[in-house]
């Protein structure tokens, strides 16, 4: 009996000791929003640790990374981020990175044309690529290529979870297209804070206007605010919606300024724009936030 215990505790011991070895030598991936870890971490598999920065209801046009966050960054053995200026105050330190490893844009390999260009510039494109769920589909093989680079013995797993995670995106873009459908097209308008709809719009067939232009570092005024509502009183919008990166404040004077000239419209729920939604949301995945999103707006506005 003596002896049985003993086995028991060395077998503890060792056992502890290889698995803490193991979690010291792990590759760590870093990655600036949710919605690109969460599709990082279904391609890269349980064994990788992988990091977002920018947690929920965090805004990534305005964020900056941290002592802490750069810190963590500098250990990655590889980074992932959006692109087309979506991290708009984090292309230093991102370019200072990739001196050392491999710093990657999810959506280097989207061709061009599929992209909505920004007024009045040439090469400058609306970074929210995710609200078109064929186009996000896109950025599974540069992941899927990038982590093999990196890591050459599991691209085997990366390749077979790319595969599941594009038949997933396949059906949810399908899916969509479908939700969007059931809303009569003469009440397919959607409101939100800022300009982040666009490819959603593009893409299903709904018309998009945001409060704030694409990025949230240009400040929105009376002059906009009036704007929206000369728009929601001819066109008879009935719902607005608030994003859970952006301050509530701008569509509630937008609500108020409809009910002040004896409108009516209502605040039809909380989309996630640009961040994934915390662990109890029910939008803390990339697809659940994608289907919170679309369940909201069709409930609101037909
Ligand atoms: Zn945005």
């Amino acid at each position: 009996m003596k002896n049985l215990l003993w086995m028991v505790l060395i077998f503890l011991v060792v056992g502890c000791s290889s698995d803490s070895s193991k979690k010291a030598s792990q590759p760590l991936i870093m990655t600036t929003t949710g919605m690109i870890a969460d599709l990082v971490q279904n391609i890269a598999g349980p064994d990788y640790v992988v990091k977002g920065l920018m947690g929920p209801g965090v805004d990534p046009h305005l964020f900056k990374a941290s002592q802490g966050d750069i810190q963590n960054l500098a250990s990655a053995d590889i980074i992932f981020y959006n692109g087309l200026h979506l991290e708009g105050k984090m292309t230093e330190i991102l370019e200072k990175m990739s001196a050392s490893k491999q710093v990657v844009a999810v959506s280097s390999e989207i061709n061009p044309a599929r992209l909505i260009p920004l007024q009045g510039a040439s090469s400058a494109y609306d970074p929210h690529i995710w609200f078109n769920v064929e186009l996000w589909r896109q950025t599974i093989p540069v992941i899927q290529e990038a982590l093999a680079e990196s890591f050459p013995k599991d691209h085997a797993s990366f390749e077979k979870n790319a595969a599941k995670m594009d038949s997933l995106y396949a059906d949810l873009h399908q899916w969509v297209i479908e939700q969007v459908a059931s809303v009569p097209e003469t009440q397919r308008k959607l409101i939100t804070a800022h300009d982040a709809f666009g490819y959603f719009g593009k893409a299903y067939d709904i018309e998009v206007y945001g409060l704030q232009g694409i990025s949230t570092v240009a400040e929105y005024g009376v002059n906009d605010i009036n704007r929206m509502v000369d728009l929601i009183l001819d066109t008879r919008i009935r719902a607005v919606f608030v994003e859970t990166s952006v301050p509530q404040r701008s569509i509630e004077a937008v609500v108020a300024g409809v009910r002040a000239r004896g409108g009516t419209v209502n605040i039809g729920g909380t989309l996630y724009s640009d961040a994934l939604g915390g662990p109890d949301s029910g939008a803390d995945t990339y697809i659940d936030m994608v289907r919170h999103n679309v369940q909201t707006i069709v409930k609101a506005l037909k």
